[in-house]
């Protein structure tokens, strides 16, 4: 049998059915080398555990300073929390666009903390860009090709989404279509697939992690709270992902979960977070690693 071109999946760096020769700028060609992204003035990769916590909504100057103080108080850097929010229903809150921005601006000016937010359109870049040390790019984006190659003309770090139902194969390619256009700056994000179970929001995929690690040279996170969907479970699928040598976690955390305009019911509290993240040192310390 004339296996052709797929004789060659024969390298010692061979991981499943992805090959880091079918990646020319996120592959990891011949190299224990791994790329660390600055951002803010902060490396995120190899050595340091990054925390970016954070309202999955902006909603309120009050709510983002409240997490933002938990954010700092914890000695971390990165706030999480969208302006522009990709909801199932068009009759749901669909955040507060740039009333949203100038909150996390605000925020950001008085608490020195950097930011994550997301950026659905190309017609919102500017805007975002202004706010964002690293621009999110969602679940419902991975392959929404326009925005990708936006994203790749222009400066700012991408954490890039694995879509809920996207192959890890179509997420690399999907940061290999940001990096190809010159923004070389990409963070992978696992954030949970569709299965069959129902038992978790969405089922963390937490071998992605190592074979991210192994494929790509890129840093990689998970989310934890669009995938398990439940803060009992969050905790321990950040000291999961710790374990498996990803390089952060991006977690959602509520002053008032209950009354969130947003994905309350996935939300950690700021005691949990505190909690959470007094386990999270002990692993990382365990680990010879920093959390930051
Ligand atoms: C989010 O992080 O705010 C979000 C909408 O997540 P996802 O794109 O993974 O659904
Ligand atoms: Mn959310």
């Amino acid at each position: 049998m004339d296996l052709g071109e797929h004789q060659c999946r024969c390298s010692p760096l061979l991981d499943g059915m992805l090959n880091p020769r079918d990646y020319p700028l996120a592959g990891r060609h011949d190299t224990a080398h791994s790329t660390t992204i600055q951002a803010g003035g902060l490396s995120i990769g190899e050595g340091a555990f990054t925390i970016i916590a954070g309202p999955c909504a902006i909603e309120t100057y009050e709510q983002v300073r409240e997490a933002a103080k938990a954010v700092s108080s914890e000695g971390l850097h990165f706030m999480r929390g969208g302006a522009f929010k990709p909801r199932t229903s068009p009759y749901s809150f669909q955040g507060l666009r740039q009333e949203g921005l100038d909150i996390i601006a605000r925020v950001k000016a008085e608490y020195g903390i950097l930011s994550v937010t997301e950026l659905m359109s190309i017609d919102e870049m500017d805007a975002v860009s202004a706010v964002a040390d690293i621009i999110q790019l969602g679940s419902r984006n991975m392959q929404n090709f326009p925005l990708l190659h936006a994203a790749g003309k222009q400066a700012k770090p991408v954490l890039l989404k694995r879509g809920f139902g996207n192959t890890l194969h179509e997420l690399v390619m999907a940061a290999e279509h940001v990096m190809s256009e010159g923004n070389t700056k990409v963070i992978l994000c696992e954030r949970g697939i569709r299965t069959f179970d129902p038992a978790q929001r969405n089922t963390l995929d937490l071998m992605a992690v190592p074979i991210l690690k192994s494929v790509t040279h890129l840093p990689v996170i998970i989310d934890p709270s669009h995938s398990v969907g439940r803060p009992q479970l969050i905790c321990d699928a950040v000291k999961a992902a710790l374990a498996l040598g990803a390089d952060g976690a991006l977690v959602e955390v509520h002053p008032e979960p209950s009354a969130a305009l947003s994905d309350g019911q996935q939300s950690l509290t700021i005691d949990e977070f505190h909690a959470c993240m007094v386990e999270i040192r002990k692993l990382a310390a365990a680990l010879g690693m920093d959390a930051q």
